[in-house]
């Protein structure tokens, strides 16, 4: 286990400079880096554990994704818009195309 200092300069990937640069320890919870600072930049930043953020083109495609999920049935209601007995009943309605006079 390696401890922490305010301070303490780690590698991180920065979104700034888009590589993993030098990071200097701004913040620590329980023992871990919180925040840090690019050396390069000065950007302050949630300490990533070195993992580049998902790009524009990923977000994109997990908003879909959770688009998809959202329009699924939820479990429970799947029954009650499988019942076929209501689509088969025909119509009954009167006609009226005519003009409305
Ligand atoms: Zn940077």
């Amino acid at each position: 286990m390696s401890d922490f200092r305010l301070g303490d300069i780690i590698d991180d990937h920065c979104i700034k400079c888009r590589r993993i640069t030098n990071h200097a320890i701004v913040s620590i919870v329980n023992t871990e880096p919180a925040k840090v600072r690019c050396r390069t930049c000065y950007h302050d930043h949630d300490y990533r554990h070195e993992i580049a953020p998902p790009t524009k083109k990923e977000l994109k495609k997990m908003e879909l994704f959770n688009q998809v999920l959202a329009s699924a049935t939820p479990p429970g209601l799947e029954e009650e818009a499988a019942t076929p007995e209501i689509a088969v009943e025909p119509a009954k309605k009167p006609k009226a195309r005519g003009k409305k006079a």
